[in-house]
């Protein structure tokens, strides 16, 4: 229901894309943004539907070459039922609706029921997995020209649809949806029309996902090199000369961390940081969060401190969600950053600091090695003496006792307060655990010693036998790595600087030394 009272009624049939979900367009997001209820495919990348209102009716009927879910009559009559019955509907198909879609159909369908509806184009597997696979489907001197063409239609049936003799004469790159189950009719039936020998084609499985796998050969070779890859659907095969530029122009399976499978097992709030830095080096990244944070809340010693802020004339944060445990804490009470007064601050990283800045407040120090030890060495010259100096430190319950029992000794008089709980969450992704039992992964990362201790009781004891003999741990810093050698396990990878950025880097070289 709008402001005036006007409730829109709609279908939109939304391309997803070809399975990235980077590729779907700003209209098609917008229409998510507002759906009542959303009907998906196999092949709509499943992180789309995050976009949709938590409250939406979220409806699979996918599809897949061997298992028809839904027959597309049932499909029609379910998207005019629920268009009947709700206000915004989007029917989220793979690609583009309109391109092997039948998006066709489910408008006519739409439109004898007097239903109105929208088109909202996206990107075809045809030119998108290609793309990502370094393969330009025209190209200036080497293909002007570009086809379509179903492969789910037996060639060797006796009448066709496709008229093969004009495609392989006349047009330069083909483009087959489809058809991995004829792959070997295709290639007779292009030879037969007069297609060289040596033609090169590629095939292209989940384009433009982490997961995409292409081979190429030439239509001599292809059905053979297909077989020992044993490259199944969903796949895009290219047949033209443009095949050939993938030498130069592959992009995608290049970059440093394709192909990796890494799993990510830190708070969700902060997940995102890491996993979006290493999926953008091209790596595949599983969530396991084995930490849930719990803000301290308005009852706590720290809103009690903040109620008298201006006593301190320090306040050092340890993590990002110190920060912004504080100042949620903080505004509740004062609701005027005036009321902080001219304490100072201090950040154990740059990401605590990046998060007091986004307050535009300057930090007065930042560790130059991000754990506690580095932070008391740049604190100790930061003031002639720390000799009575109030201090404040928001952090978490479980924390190392060496910054308050320091400074401490140097005379300061040192408030600890909890800002967060640290918790095991109380469920876990069956299927990443399923992942790390059967080894289906290539390193898993660790940023405290928490998410190691956490992650190490998601197991029965004999299970995590199996787990632990051949762990690929990836560690933050020299305690994490002490927390995993403590349960006889060698981390693969240690941060040389103690932070996101140093994980990322080091990750990055262990896989291209
Ligand atoms: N409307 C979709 C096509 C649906 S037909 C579009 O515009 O892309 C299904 C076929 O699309 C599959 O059999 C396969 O040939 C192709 N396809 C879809 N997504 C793909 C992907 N990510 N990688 C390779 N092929 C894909």
């Amino acid at each position: 229901m709008g402001m005036d009272g006007y409730t829109e009624k709609m279908v939109y049939l939304v391309g997803a894309g070809p399975g990235d979900p980077g590729l779907i367009t700003l209209k098609g997001m917008e229409c998510l943004s507002r759906a009542d209820v959303v009907i998906y495919d196999y092949l709509a990348a499943p992180a789309l539907l995050a976009y949709a209102p938590p409250r939406s009716q979220k409806i699979y009927v996918g599809k897949s070459a061997s298992r028809h879910t839904m027959e597309q009559d049932e499909i029609n009559a379910l998207l005019i039922e629920k268009a009947r019955t709700n206000g915004v509907t989007v029917r989220l198909k793979g690609g583009d609706p309109f391109v092997f879609g039948r998006g066709g159909e489910e408008c006519a369908a739409l439109q004898d029921a007097g239903i109105p509806y929208e088109i909202v184009p996206g990107i075809t597997a045809g030119i998108a997995a290609p793309a990502y696979a370094g393969i330009p489907v025209t190209h200036r001197g080497v293909a002007a020209s570009v086809a379509f063409v179903t492969g789910n239609e037996d060639p060797a049936k006796p009448s066709t649809d496709i008229a093969w003799d004009h495609l392989v004469k006349g047009v330069d790159t083909l483009v087959f949806y489809m058809g991995m189950g004829n792959l070997p009719s295709i290639v007779t039936e292009l030879l037969h029309y007069g297609r060289p020998s040596g033609t090169p084609v590629a095939v292209i499985r989940w384009g433009t996902k982490p997961g995409q796998q292409t081979v190429t050969g030439t239509l001599d070779s292809i059905v053979d090199i297909v077989n020992k890859a044993s490259v199944k659907p969903p796949a895009i095969i290219v047949v033209g000369e443009v095949v050939g530029l993938r030498e130069r122009l592959s992009w995608f399976e290049k970059r440093p961390l394709f192909g990796k499978r890494i799993i990510n097992t830190r708070a969700r709030a902060q997940a995102s940081a890491l996993s979006q830095r290493l999926a953008a080096l091209g790596a595949e990244m599983l969530e396991l969060p084995t930490i849930e944070i719990v803000p301290a809340g308005s009852g706590s010693t720290l809103a009690e401190e903040i109620a008298d802020i201006t006593k301190y004339e320090w306040i050092i944060f340890t993590s990002p969600n110190g920060v912004e445990t504080f100042f949620d804490l903080f505004f509740a009470r004062h609701g005027d950053i005036r009321a902080l007064g001219k304490v100072r601050f201090a950040s154990i990283g740059p990401a605590g600091t990046a998060a007091l800045e986004k307050y535009h407040l300057q930090v007065d120090v930042t560790a130059e090695e991000a754990v506690a030890e580095g932070l008391l060495r740049s604190l100790r010259g930061a003031v002639p003496s720390w000799k009575d100096m109030r201090v404040l430190l928001p952090r978490a319950k479980k924390a190392r006792d060496i910054l308050p029992e320091t400074l401490t000794a140097w005379g300061a008089s040192v408030t600890v307060a909890t800002a967060y709980t640290a918790h095991r969450p109380q469920e876990s992704d069956r299927a990443v655990i399923e992942s790390v039992l059967r080894k289906e992964y290539d390193l898993i990362t660790f940023s405290s010693s928490s998410t190691f201790e956490n992650f190490c009781a998601l197991f029965t004891g004999e299970e995590f036998s199996q787990v632990a003999s051949s762990l690929r741990a990836a560690s933050i810093g020299p305690i994490t790595s002490a927390t995993i050698r403590s349960h006889g396990i060698v981390p693969l990878v240690e941060a040389r600087t103690y932070t996101i950025a140093g994980l990322v880097a080091a990750i990055e070289g262990f896989f291209n030394p």
